[in-house]
């Protein structure tokens, strides 16, 4: 029977929730400033190539400025306030990023080019969520198990990547102000304008003055802060290369670090999973946020029984992915980020094609303007090519196959990362007997890319360490019982 087609009626959100400001300052001691020594750069949309606002660009005179703000309000204010205390600003926090979800929505569907389904279901409530959790830790951190009397680090450096620009925004601050830390805040540069309506929160909640601050720039601006020499920690989200590089500079000196780096997850279906529903898990692996996810299931491992009728299931569901406008309601596949990733993107299914593996992409219509990439997916992948092996970052899938659980436990820890992981099966043994041997953070069972702010989240090998979320993610940003000096 030929597959009904579809029309869609257009349905976009309204950009008027919206007030686009020509040029934003920096975020430094509680106002918004311009740079001392720094420039500015624009911020586009992906989607359009249409420029949305110039921004300022921290230079190192003006990360000074804002490390020395962290600091002064940690010693004055934030370090000496009671967790009762602090928890009201977070749920204040928690409450306005929720009354303004739909112009946060908004505003990151604009800056990133993910489509507004996503950013209006996942990325805005979740970082309200984050707040909430972590305002409900700040008044009991004595009795989370840290010693009888936890104690911040001090003044946190942290740098977050453009793939949820809020949400990781939101990840890095909530647990860092609940434990009574002082945050200096580098988003990334192709998304900065999140973080900056966040500052706007921060000033409607009465957040005291350099609690908070939030210092747009490139790659420069976050070394230059991730060195600076008053920092008590660093916290970093991106990849692997700049990890590696952080890690290797702070070796050696007191400053705590957390690494939020890559992945290439394996994504396993057995022959016994119900097929519908691992097709919807392996959609929403890979095809969620075009692929801009750190524990994207990019590798999936396929039953060698079932692996025809897995592949006529997903090709047929992909091609019902409606690709375009982000800000359209109905949109499932918005805009890659930047030229950049674009090119990335491009370079490593060229390299797919010409290592020898099956490209198969969705016959779909590209708009004209602005940066995109078809759905696509891989057969005849062999474990040494690089789209099997290297993070693409992109809609990408790298399709392989496994007889037996061994073989697929082998081939799924066959990476250097190890983030995140996902099983197909209705054998509830299965699953733990597979969970108890993936090296990855995370192990989703018949489900994908499901977070909550009360579950942790991180990574082992090149995925770098330290979790986030819940429990665990106070940890980080809390002195050791045992390495406090008796004054502390
Ligand atoms: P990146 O590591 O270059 O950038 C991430 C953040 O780090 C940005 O804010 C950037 O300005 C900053 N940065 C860059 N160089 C720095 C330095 N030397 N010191 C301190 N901060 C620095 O990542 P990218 O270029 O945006 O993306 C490259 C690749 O990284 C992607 O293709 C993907 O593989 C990976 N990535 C992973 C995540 C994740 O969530 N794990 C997120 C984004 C990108």
């Amino acid at each position: 029977m030929p597959e009904p087609t579809w029309t869609y009626a257009p349905a976009p959100e309204s950009r008027d929730v919206v007030t686009l400001r020509s040029a934003y300052g920096l975020f430094v001691d509680g106002a918004f400033t311009d740079p001392t020594d720094g420039g500015s750069f624009k911020t586009v949309n992906p989607a359009t190539e249409e420029v949305l606002a110039e921004v300022a660009q921290a230079g190192p005179a003006d990360v000074d400025r804002a490390v020395a703000a962290a600091r002064r309000a940690h010693t004055e204010v934030w370090g000496p306030m009671p967790g009762r205390e602090r928890a009201k600003y977070l749920y204040r926090i928690a409450r306005i990023l929720a009354e303004r979800a739909r112009e946060f929505a908004v505003l990151e569907t604009l800056d990133n080019g993910k489509p507004i389904r996503e950013s209006r279901d996942v990325d805005v409530p979740m970082a309200s969520a984050h707040f909430f959790h972590y305002a409900g830790w700040a008044d009991k951190l004595e009795h989370a198990g840290f010693g009888a009397e936890p104690r911040p680090l001090g003044v946190a450096g942290q740098v977050i990547p453009w793939n949820f620009p809020l949400l990781m925004a939101a990840w890095k601050l909530a647990p860092a102000l609940a434990t009574g830390n002082t945050c200096v805040l580098k988003p990334a540069e192709t998304t900065p304008l999140s973080a900056l309506l966040l500052a706007e929160v921060l000033q409607q909640a009465d957040l005291p003055p350099g609690v908070v601050n939030i210092i747009p720039g490139a790659g420069d601006t976050g070394a230059t802060l991730v060195a600076h020499p008053d920092l008590d920690k660093v916290a970093f989200t991106g990849s692997t290369e700049v990890g590696k590089a952080i890690q290797r500079q702070l070796a050696g000196t007191r400053v705590r670090l957390t690494l939020e780096l890559g992945g290439k997850a394996a994504n396993v279906v057995f022959a016994d999973a119900p097929i519908d529903q691992a097709v919807e898990g392996i959609v929403n692996g890979i095809f969620f946020n075009q692929g801009h996810v750190c524990c994207a299931g990019s590798r999936l491992l396929v039953q060698e029984s079932v692996v025809d009728a897995v592949l006529d299931t997903l090709k047929r569901r992909l091609g019902t992915l409606r690709l375009g406008d982000p800000l359209d309601k109905n949109t499932d596949i918005g805009a890659i980020n930047s030229a950049e990733q674009l090119a990335r993107i491009t370079a490593l299914v060229e390299a797919g094609e010409g290592e020898g593996a099956q490209r198969w992409s969705v016959a779909c219509e590209l708009p004209e303007h602005g940066y995109w990439f078809p759905p696509t997916l891989f057969t005849d992948v062999s474990q040494s090519h690089r789209i099997a092996r290297e993070e693409i970052f992109g809609p990408v899938l790298s399709v392989l196959t496994f007889r037996t659980p061994d073989e697929a436990i082998a081939k799924a820890n066959n990476t250097p990362y190890g983030l995140s992981a996902g099983v197909w099966t209705e054998k509830g043994s299965r699953i733990l007997w597979m969970a108890q041997r993936l090296r990855a953070g995370v192990v989703w069972a018949n489900t994908f890319n499901r977070f909550d702010p009360a579950s942790p989240f991180g990574g082992y090998q090149e995925s770098g360490f330290g979790r986030e979320g819940g429990r665990h993610g106070l940890a980080p940003y809390l002195r050791s019982p045992d390495l406090r000096s008796p004054d502390a």
